[in-house]
C-alpha cells in the first residue's frame, strides 16, 4: 500500500436518508398537540378547580377561570373549523397553518391571563407550543412565534397596569399585578428569558436537523439523477461523464478523472478541471498503484500525495494532486477502473462520511452501468465479426454494402465490390489439414485487412471466399485495388505458395443494388475461375432482365420508404460494361 494512501472506512451499509417531514403530518401533529392542550385544560378546570382559579386581592376569582374554560370551547371550535378547511381547500394549508398559529398565541395568551398570569400553569403550554412548532415547522417559525408569545404576554401583563392615577387597567387584573407589581413584574422577565431560551434551543436543533434533510434529500436527488442519465447513457464514455458531472455538482470536487476500461488498462472515460492538453491528449494508459490498493482493499482511499514513480499514469494526468479520494469502481467483484477527485485546499485532507458515502454510492451505480454497456459493445462486436478470421462477417458486409449503395444513390458517387476467392484451396486443406487451412484463412484475412483504405470493408463472405466493400471508388480504380489485394492475398504467410481471383463490380455501371452488384462481382469472380485463375475480371454488368428486376424491387423499396426519393432512373439503368480480364 501505497505511504500517503488511507483507506476510509467505506460506510457500505449506506444510512437511510430522510425527507423533510411532509406538511400533511407536520399539520396533523399540532392538531393533536392542540387537541391534547384543549384537553389538558379542560381537565384541570374539571379535575384540580383550584389550579386554575387566580388569586385576586387575597381571595380566589372563579369567574375568570369560567372565562378562560369558555374561551378553550371557542378555540376548541375554531381548530375544528380550520381542520374542516384544511382539508376542504387543500392548497391553503399552509396559510391555514399559519393563522393558526396566530389564534393558538392568542389562546394560550388570553387563558394565561384569565388563570393567573405568571402564575397559571397554562404557561407552561406556551412553552410547549413555542417547542413543538419550531421542532415541527422550522426555526424560522419558531423564531417568530417566540415573538408573538412575548407581546401577547407582554401586552396582558401591561394592559393590567393602572394608568397613572387609575385603580384598574384596560384589563382587570388577574394576577394581582396592582399589589406586587415589582414581584410580578420579575417573574415576567423569568418567563420571557425561559421562553426565549426554549426558543432559541429548539430553533438551533431544528435548524440543525433541517440542514442535514436538505443535505439528504440533494444527496438522493442527485442519486436519483444519476441513475436516470445512466439509463439514458448508451457507451462508457457517457457514463463516465454522467458520473463525474453528477459528484461534481454534488460535492463539488475542483479535479476529477473517471478511468475504466474492460482489460484492466485505466484509459481516461472522463475528466474535470484537467489542464486543456492533458484532457485532450492524455497519453497512453497505464495502471496505477493506488487504484490497484483501492481495489485490494475494497475501500476508498484517501491519498494525500501521488508517488510519480509507483504511479507515473495517475501523476501525468493530474500533476501535483493532493488529497485524493480514490473511489474503486467494481463490478460483481471484477475492478473495472477507479473514480479519482482531488479535494479542494479548503478540505485539508479531510472528508466527510456522509461525501465517501455518497461517492461510493454513485460509483457503484456507474460500475454496474459500465459493465453493461461493456457487455452489450461485446455482444455487438461478436455478432459483427467472423470468429476464425476477426474481420467483418457476411451480415455485416451485406449491411455495409446496403449502407453504402444507399449512400452512393444520394451523393451520386461509386461503390465497388471486390470478390477474392482462394485458388485451390481445396486440396491445401487436403493436403495439409483443415487447421493449417485455418491459419492461412486468418493470415489471408489480416493482410486484406491491412491492405484496405480505413473506410473500406473487408469481410468474409463464406468458406475461402471474401469480399470487400470500396465505397467512392470507380470501376478503374476498384481494378487496380483488386490487383493489390490479390498480391497481399499471394504474400500473406502460407504453409504452401497461394493464389487468388478476384472479381470486381461497380454500382452504378454494373449494378442497380446491392443484390445485384454482389452478383456481378461473382459473375466477374466466375469469370476468372474459368478463364485459368490467379486473376482479376471486371464484370460485365448483370444480364438486362435481372436489371429489371433490380429496377422493379427499388421500386417498391422507394414506395416504402426504405430508399432515399432523390435516387435517378439513370443510377438504377446502368449501360453493361465490355468486360476486361488482368
Ligand atoms: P477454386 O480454385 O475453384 O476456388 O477451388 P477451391 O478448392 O478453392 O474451391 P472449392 O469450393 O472446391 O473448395 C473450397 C474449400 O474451402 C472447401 C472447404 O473445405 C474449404 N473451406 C471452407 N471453409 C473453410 C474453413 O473455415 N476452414 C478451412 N480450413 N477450410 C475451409
Ligand atoms: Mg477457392
Ligand atoms: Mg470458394
Amino acid at each position: 500500500m501505497s505511504p500517503t494512501a488511507t483507506p476510509v472506512s467505506a460506510s457500505r451499509a449506506a444510512s437511510r436518508s430522510t425527507d423533510a417531514v411532509p406538511l400533511g403530518e407536520r399539520l396533523r401533529v399540532t392538531q393533536l398537540l392542540r387537541l391534547a392542550a384543549i384537553g389538558l385544560l379542560l381537565l384541570c378546570a374539571v379535575l384540580a378547580d383550584e389550579s386554575l382559579t387566580p388569586v385576586v386581592d387575597g381571595s380566589p376569582a372563579p369567574d375568570f377561570k369560567d372565562t378562560a374554560v369558555a374561551a378553550t370551547l371557542i378555540y376548541a371550535l375554531v381548530v375544528a373549523l380550520a381542520e374542516g378547511l384544511s382539508r376542504l381547500l387543500p392548497g391553503r394549508k399552509v396559510l391555514v397553518f399559519s393563522v393558526m398559529l396566530i389564534v393558538d398565541g392568542i389562546w394560550l395568551a388570553w387563558a394565561s391571563y384569565l388563570t393567573g398570569g405568571v402564575d397559571s400553569p397554562v404557561r407552561y403550554l406556551v412553552l410547549l407550543h413555542l417547542g413543538a412548532v419550531s421542532l415541527l415547522a422550522s426555526y424560522r417559525t419558531g423564531l417568530k412565534l417566540a415573538m408573538w408569545h412575548s407581546l401577547l404576554v407582554f401586552g396582558t401583563y401591561n394592559a393590567q397596569l393602572p394608568p397613572d392615577g387609575a385603580s384598574e387597567g384596560v384589563l382587570p387584573a388577574t394576577s394581582g399585578v396592582v399589589g406586587d407589581a415589582v414581584e410580578q413584574g420579575q417573574e415576567l422577565a423569568v418567563f420571557i428569558t425561559v421562553l426565549w431560551l426554549v426558543a432559541i434551543s429548539t430553533s438551533a436543533l431544528s435548524a440543525i436537523n433541517e440542514r442535514e434533510l436538505r443535505r439528504r434529500r440533494g444527496d438522493l436527488e442527485a442519486l436519483t439523477d444519476l441513475a436516470e442519465s445512466l439509463e439514458r447513457a448508451v457507451d462508457s464514455s457517457n457514463i463516465a461523464r454522467s458520473l463525474l458531472d453528477s459528484v461534481i455538482d454534488t460535492f463539488g470536487f475542483p479535479r476529477g478523472v473517471v478511468l475504466a476500461g474492460p482489460e484492466g488498462q485505466l484509459p481516461v472515460l472522463a475528466s474535470y478541471g484537467l489542464d486543456e492538453l492533458t484532457a485532450r491528449r492524455p497519453g497512453r494508459p497505464g495502471r496505477s498503484a493506488v487504484v490497484d490498493e483501492a481495489h485490494r482493499t475494497h475501500s476508498t482511499l484517501l491519498v494525500r500525495s501521488l508517488d510519480a514513480e509507483s504511479d507515473p499514469w495517475l501523476s501525468s494526468l493530474l500533476p501535483d494532486a493532493e488529497n485524493l479520494v480514490v473511489v474503486p469502481l467494481s463490478a460483481e467483484g471484477r475492478p473495472l477502473g477507479a473514480l479519482v477527485l482531488e479535494q479542494s485546499d479548503l478540505s485539508g485532507g479531510r472528508i466527510q462520511r456522509r461525501v465517501v458515502s455518497g461517492l461510493e454510492r454513485s460509483a457503484s451505480y456507474a460500475a454496474l452501468a459500465l459493465r453493461n454497456a461493456w457487455l452489450l459493445e461485446q455482444v455487438q462486436r461478436l455478432a459483427a465479426t467472423d470468429g476464425l478470421t476477426k474481420i467483418a462477417n457476411r451480415r455485416t458486409f451485406e449491411a455495409t454494402l446496403e449502407r453504402e449503395v444507399a449512400r452512393a444513390t444520394r451523393s451520386a458517387e461509386h461503390v465497388s465490390l471486390v470478390m477474392v476467392d482462394i485458388d485451390h484451396f481445396k486440396s491445401l486443406n487436403d493436403t495439409h489439414g483443415h487447421q493449417a487451412g485455418d491459419e492461412v484463412l486468418r493470415n489471408v484475412a489480416a493482410a486484406l485487412a491491412i491492405e484496405c483504405r480505413d473506410f473500406d470493408t473487408p469481410a468474409r463472405y463464406g468458406g475461402e471466399e471474401f469480399a470487400i466493400v470500396l465505397p467512392g471508388c470507380g470501376p478503374e480504380e476498384a481494378m487496380k485495388i483488386a490487383e493489390r489485394l490479390r498480391g497481399s492475398v499471394a504474400a500473406a504467410p502460407s504453409i504452401v505458395p497461394i493464389t487468388a481471383s478476384a472479381g470486381v463490380a461497380t454500382f452504378p455501371g454494373h449494378a442497380g443494388d446491392a443484390d445485384t452488384l454482389v452478383r456481378a462481382a461473382d459473375d466477374a469472380l466466375y469469370e476468372s475461375k474459368r478463364a485459368g485463375r490467379n486473376r482479376t475480371t471486371a464484370s460485365q454488368g448483370v444480364p438486362p432482365e435481372a436489371q429489371v428486376d433490380a429496377l422493379l424491387r427499388r421500386a417498391v423499396y422507394q414506395r416504402l420508404g426504405r430508399l432515399p426519393a432523390e435516387e435517378t432512373a439513370d443510377d438504377a439503368a446502368p449501360a453493361p460494361r465490355a468486360p476486361s480480364t488482368s
